[in-house]
C-alpha cells in the first residue's frame, strides 16, 4: 500500500521521531502549525478515525497511554491540544490515522 505514514512507521521514509513503542510512533510533523507539532500514528493502517473498530481500538488506548508521556518530553507543560482530522470536512489529507499533538503557545480558542 502507497501510504506515507505506513512507510514511515517501517522506517523507509526518514522522520524526527521522538517516541516509540510496540505500537505507535510521534515524530515532528514536517510542516509545523504551532511552536510543537507532533504526529502521532499507529504502527497498523487504519484509514481514519472513522474505521476504528473493536478489533483494532487497541492502538487507540496505546496511543492515549502514549500521549502524556510525549508531551512532557516535548516539554508542553501548559498544556496541549490533540486533534484528528477525518475524511474530507475534516480536511484529512493523510489517509492513515494520526493525533495531532499542537502546543508551544497558547492556542485559539476557536475549532473550526
Ligand atoms: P492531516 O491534514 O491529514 O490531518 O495532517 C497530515 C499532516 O501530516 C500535515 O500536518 C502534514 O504537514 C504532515 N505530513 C505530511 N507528510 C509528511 C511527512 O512526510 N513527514 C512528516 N513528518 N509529516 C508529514
Ligand atoms: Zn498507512
Amino acid at each position: 500500500m502507497d501510504c506515507i505514514f505506513c512507510k514511515i512507521a517501517e522506517g523507509t521514509i526518514p522522520s524526527k521521531q521522538l517516541y516509540e513503542n510496540e505500537y505507535c510512533l510521534a515524530f515532528h510533523d514536517i510542516n509545523p502549525q504551532t511552536p510543537v507539532h507532533i504526529l502521532v500514528i499507529p504502527k497498523l493502517h487504519i484509514g481514519s478515525a472513522d474505521e476504528v473498530t473493536e478489533k483494532n481500538s487497541v492502538y487507540l488506548q496505546k496511543i492515549f497511554e502514549a500521549i502524556p508521556q510525549i508531551a512532557k518530553q516535548a516539554g508542553l507543560t501548559g498544556g496541549y491540544r490533540v486533534i484528528t482530522n477525518c475524511g474530507e470536512d475534516g480536511c484529512q489529507s493523510v489517509k492513515h490515522l494520526h493525533f495531532h499533538i499542537l502546543g508551544g503557545k497558547k492556542l485559539p480558542e476557536n475549532m473550526g
